[in-house]
């Protein structure tokens, strides 16, 4: 399928060298954006056109029923100027997972990736420039069938958006303290958790907001059915380093697939680390932490990279990870991972795994 472009007339003021440094996240959008349709099916119209509003009818099945799945990665600019993607087809996949999970239409993997290629060089100017700084894109897919009833829907939107967004971390990697969530859950067997969609989001943030009262930045999910093993946070996936092993929870249907996860495994397990992808119980890490088996924890996920944890609360316990007077209580697999695999990202380590595209060549 040909992708038409329709440039915009009047383009944005993109951020300056300065405004870069405080853009955060998703706050400001490009001038253009992807759309294609689904109707009769089969996808239809693919079409790169300037950043507009959607016009949708109020009984459209996604306001509804909550039919909508989305991924998040992004473009990186090198310091010689080119513009690289970081393992940007296996988004295109994971959104087909979601997708059947939802009973929603699939995409070709590759044409999919052609439209963010596209997009990307055509938004290549407004790729930030500051160090830790990046264009990060927002696939979206919803149901647009304009009738009620529970059920499938016959029409989907599928868009790409993209926000230039600010370094994640402004003054260096800083530890983050979770609680994990003893009363809400995030997923359930049998559930939608290991798909990106919206709902998975719209029932956690009950449980963000009583634990931000109390100062935690994050929820560490616990498994929905005995409350026991430990799953991840809100965007991140959840990595322990127990006794000199890397835990992290297994796949199931009520984990995330991190592409974050997957890299970071494979980089561990490259730098003589064994990892275990095991049930961890809270219990277990709670005992690590207080005997002092528990040496580092961190999240991993295409915003933060990798985000080290510095406190965990669960119920009246408090553990502490990490010496604060040792490179700011991070741990050094933790220190080591992100500096490898941000240094993948913006192309300064030569990729050996075939994880990195730049826009312009592949
Ligand atoms: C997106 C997401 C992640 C991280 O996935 P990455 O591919 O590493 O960005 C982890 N958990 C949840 C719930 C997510 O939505």
């Amino acid at each position: 399928m040909n992708i038409s472009i329709t440039h915009a007339t009047e383009l944005k003021t993109k951020p300056t060298r300065e405004e870069e440094a405080s853009l955060g996240f998703g706050q400001r959008f490009s001038d253009h954006m992807f759309m294609m349709n689904y109707d009769n099916g089969e996808w239809h119209d693919a079409r790169i056109v300037p950043y507009q509003r959607l016009s949708l009818d109020p009984a459209c099945s996604v306001l509804h029923y909550a039919q909508e799945i989305f991924e998040g990665l992004k473009a990186y600019r090198t310091d010689d100027d080119r513009i690289l993607m970081f393992r940007a087809k296996d988004n295109a996949q994971r959104l087909n997972d979601s997708a059947r999970r939802l009973c929603m239409p699939e995409i070709d993997v590759d044409f999919n990736y052609e439209a963010m290629r596209k997009l990307v060089q055509l938004e290549r100017d407004w790729v930030p420039h500051n160090p830790g700084t990046s264009l990060y894109l927002r696939p979206t897919m919803i149901g647009t069938e304009e009738a009620l009833g529970v059920h499938a829907a016959k029409s989907y939107l599928y868009y790409i958006i993209c926000a230039p967004s600010g370094a994640y971390y402004k003054a260096g990697l800083a530890p983050i303290r979770i609680r994990v969530e003893d009363k809400y859950v995030r997923a359930v067997r049998g559930g939608t958790g290991s798909a990106k969609t919206g709902g998975n989001y719209a029932c956690s943030i009950l449980a963000g907001a009583e634990a931000a009262k109390e100062g935690y930045s994050q929820v560490l999910w616990l498994d929905g059915e005995h409350l026991k093993y430990v799953q991840e946070v809100g965007a991140m996936n959840m990595m322990f380093l127990i006794d000199g092993k890397l835990i992290t929870a297994p796949l199931q249907d009520t984990i995330l697939p991190g592409i974050t996860r997957r890299s970071v495994m494979t980089l561990a397990r490259e730098m003589g680390i064994e990892v275990e992808e095991r049930p961890l119980s809270v219990d277990e890490l709670i005992a690590a932490g207080e005997n002092g088996s528990l040496q580092e924890a961190f999240g991993t996920g295409t915003a933060a990279v990798v985000s080290p944890v510095g406190e965990l609360a669960y119920r009246d316990k408090h553990i502490f990870i990490g010496d604060k007077s040792v490179n700011d209580g991070i741990g050094e697999l933790t220190m080591k991972l992100y500096n490898t695999l941000t240094g993948l990202q913006w192309g300064r380590i030569e990729d050996t795994h075939g994880w990195v595209t730049d826009i312009d060549k592949d």
